[in-house]
């Protein structure tokens, strides 16, 4: 479909297109669509911006992923189809391993996954291989690898559902959410969800972790001052206000 650069939703227009197209080639679950469209509208209450409460959650995030031993980023159908590139690159910068682990699982699925990551210069790609188990929810979705999710100490999870959040903390790992919806269950049940459009949060938290190298205590007093559930009031508290901006 042509879209028009002058249409004022263009960026918006191209993403739903490139989405559509790459559920068309089984990266994306169609269900995916449908995921994206309810971030899409979290995202009109934020301005489509990042807001200073999820920027603070951004740093922090940066601070957990800098201190963990065996940090991993999750990724899921949505998550490569918006922002492989941006998760590769943080992963580079941490480092921290890139883990492929999907709701609507087929081996066909992981493995197209695995190398259109693969193809945009990810390396060391888990999630072929899924010999362990999370414990706490149905079998399939508990399926991960043990060199990755299985042994990790911290998870960075962009877009995640519910349940799998939910079981990795109560795997003790801290987690690292990235959602536009505050009130998900994902986003209560992180140690830190950052609130925040995941090609805006993903950069995001990068810059945070370059500028945090090098600065233990810092990273620390950010961790211990840090509260979830302040900060998703604050991110709330934001939303709300943006419906009773006056236009
Ligand atoms: P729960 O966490 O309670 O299971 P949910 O049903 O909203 O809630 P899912 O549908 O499993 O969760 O996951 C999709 C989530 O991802 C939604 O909360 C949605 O707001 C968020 N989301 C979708 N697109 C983006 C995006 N581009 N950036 C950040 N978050 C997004
Ligand atoms: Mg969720």
């Amino acid at each position: 479909m042509e879209i028009s650069k002058d249409h004022p939703r263009y960026r918006s227009l191209m993403t739903r297109e490139k989405l559509s197209e790459l559920s068309k080639e089984g990266i994306l679950a169609p269900t995916g669509l449908i995921a994206h469209g309810r971030g899409e509208a979290f995202d009109y209450l934020l301005g489509e911006r990042t807001v200073p409460a999820a920027n603070e959650a951004a740093k922090v995030a940066a601070a957990h992923l800098l201190e963990a031993r065996r940090p991993i980023i999750t990724v899921n159908g949505n998550a490569a189809g918006l922002c492989a590139k941006g998760l590769i690159s943080l992963a580079n910068a941490i480092p921290a391993r890139l883990e492929v682990n999907i709701f609507h699982r087929t081996p066909g699925r992981i493995e197209r996954l695995c190398n259109y990551l693969e193809e945009l210069g990810g390396r060391d790609i888990l999630g072929r291989e899924q010999d362990a188990l999370l414990k706490g929810i149905e079998s399939d979705r508990a399926r991960c690898s043990s060199e990755g999710i299985g042994s990790a100490d911290v998870v960075l999870i962009p877009l995640e559902d519910g349940d799998r959040a939910s079981a990795l903390a109560a795997a003790g790992k801290v987690v690292l959410a990235i959602d536009l919806n505050p009130l998900s269950r994902t986003a209560i049940a992180a140690d830190v969800a950052v609130v925040d459009e995941i090609t805006r949060a993903v950069p995001n938290i990068e810059r945070h972790v370059y500028d945090l190298k090098g600065q233990p205590q810092d990273r620390r007093f950010l961790i211990d001052s840090f509260s979830n559930e302040n900060n998703l009031s604050l991110i709330k508290r934001t939303m709300c206000k943006s419906l009773f901006q006056k236009s």
